[in-house]
């Protein structure tokens, strides 16, 4: 089949891989120079397959209205007229209710898992060598958050998901590089999760795409799909393209294209913020700094080591505008680097980043057909894009070419958002 994918984020580039091995003449639209440049360019990193849970666990509406301007919460809202967002919350709280979350938690681990399992054999069998580390801590530093994390606790041991709650000795032991000064009662370490450097992978996966004929447009922006069969394809400047299917993976900027092609998706941008910053060396050696990913459970800020560099991200900022990065969002990075790694990082020479994540109220993304002829989906990874890529790409090739997905794919589909 002719293919045509929107998009070059990391779903966009895997499912490019995946659809050129499965033998389709795949060809790929980017409005943007290359690859992994708008969500996916300094995510945190980390591979979250055994923690992983929707973006909309209970509680986390409430704390987005209670906090809604605060400057240095971790979850707000990024403008007055975000209030608009409000049903779209609603509809994230009712998706948080204990019965609908489970079932969604449940969608997204066993996605998670197959994502891991397929992450591993592309890096094995395509020799792809990017910045990783294994593990991953959940730090809690008081009894309430002990006492919090206790029904996820249960939740992951009735999955049978490999965890460890650690007391704050082996917590040490696990990250050396701890503040010995910070105030620390457990953590949850999951030795499966881990970090990755998403935007390597998705540069060298590109490649492996291209050498199966796989072919890429940069600074080049899709304005319009006509549904059909064949469909049709509309770029600034050129005729419409005829293809047999479009594959729409263009993160969170992908609300007009969905709108003009007739397809309702409750899709939404909710920003996050990262800083990236070198190690610092003493003497040659590197400071003590995070040895794989530590994610703070107070602020939802995780810390990774990336090779010599350690990034730490979060924030949940629902509207506002991309390209203004809150001062305050900034600061409560630095605070909680400094609070866990004081010192471990030259943070006179770090960068800052505003990405968008692609959220459905519910979770997990949608995977498959859209209901429009021929405009297929592979959309709304939230916060966990980079750790669900390589498996929605499989799931998305297989249905596409018409066969059984991989995995129970109950909620990945677009109709549990259509009931
Ligand atoms: C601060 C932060 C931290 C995060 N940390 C993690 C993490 O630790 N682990 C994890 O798994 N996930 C993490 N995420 C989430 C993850 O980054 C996203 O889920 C993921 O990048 C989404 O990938 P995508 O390919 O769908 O979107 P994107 O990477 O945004 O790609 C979409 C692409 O489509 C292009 N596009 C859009 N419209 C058009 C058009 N009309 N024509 C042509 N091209 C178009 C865009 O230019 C873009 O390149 C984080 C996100 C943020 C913001």
């Amino acid at each position: 089949m002719r293919i045509a994918i929107i998009g070059a984020g990391i779903v966009g580039v895997t499912t490019a891989y995946e659809l050129a091995l499965a033998g389709h003449e795949v060809s790929v639209f980017e409005q943007r120079g290359s690859v992994a440049a708008e969500g996916s360019f300094a995510s945190a990193g980390l591979l979250a397959s055994s923690s992983i849970a929707p973006w909309c666990g209970p509680g986390v509406p409430w704390r987005v209205l209670r906090q809604a301007f605060s400057r240095q919460a971790s979850a707000r809202l990024g403008s007055v007229g975000a209030l608009a967002q409000c049903p779209w919350l609603w509809r994230a709280w009712r998706a948080g209710r204990p019965a609908a979350l489970q079932a969604h938690r449940a969608a997204m681990h066993r996605l998670a898992q197959f994502s891991r399992q397929r992450l591993l054999e592309l890096t094995q069998a395509l020799r792809l060598e990017f910045e990783q580390a294994p593990g991953h801590l959940l730090l809690l530093r008081t009894a309430a958050e002990v006492q919090a994390v206790q029904p996820l606790l249960r939740l992951l041991t009735e999955a049978g998901v490999t965890h460890e709650l650690a007391d704050a000795d082996r917590c040490r032991v696990i990250e050396p590089g701890l503040n010995e000064a910070l105030a620390l009662k457990a953590g949850v370490h999951f030795a499966q999760d881990g970090v990755g450097n998403c935007r390597q992978f998705a540069h060298l996966l590109k490649t492996e795409a291209q050498r199966l004929g796989a072919s890429f447009f940069f600074e080049a922006p899709v304005q319009g799909i006509t549904p059909g069969a064949p469909v049709m394809l509309q770029r600034a400047g050129h005729s419409p393209e005829a293809f047999d299917a479009a594959v729409l993976c263009a993160g969170a900027a992908a609300a007009p294209l969905l709108a003009r092609a007739g397809v309702k998706l409750p899709l939404q941008a909710v920003h996050g913020y990262s800083m990236t910053a070198p190690l610092r060396h003493v003497d040659g050696l590197a400071a003590p700094g995070p040895r794989a990913a530590i994610t703070d459970a107070r602020h939802r800020i995780s810390i990774t080591r990336l090779g010599q560099r350690v990034r730490v991200a979060g924030v949940a900022e629902l509207g506002g505008r991309p390209d203004h990065l809150a001062l305050g969002s900034l600061r409560l990075l630095h605070r909680v680097l400094d609070e866990c790694f004081p010192g471990a990082a030259l943070t006179q020479k770090a960068q800052h980043w505003k990405g968008a994540r692609p959220v459905l109220p519910d979770g997990p993304p949608v995977l498959g057909a859209s209901g429009a002829p021929g405009v297929w989906l592979n959309l709304g990874h939230g916060d966990h894009g980079w750790t669900l890529a390589c498996g929605s790409a499989r799931v998305l090739a297989e249905t596409l070419s018409g066969r059984e997905p991989p995995l129970d794919a109950t909620n990945l589909t677009i109709a549990r958002l259509q009931r």
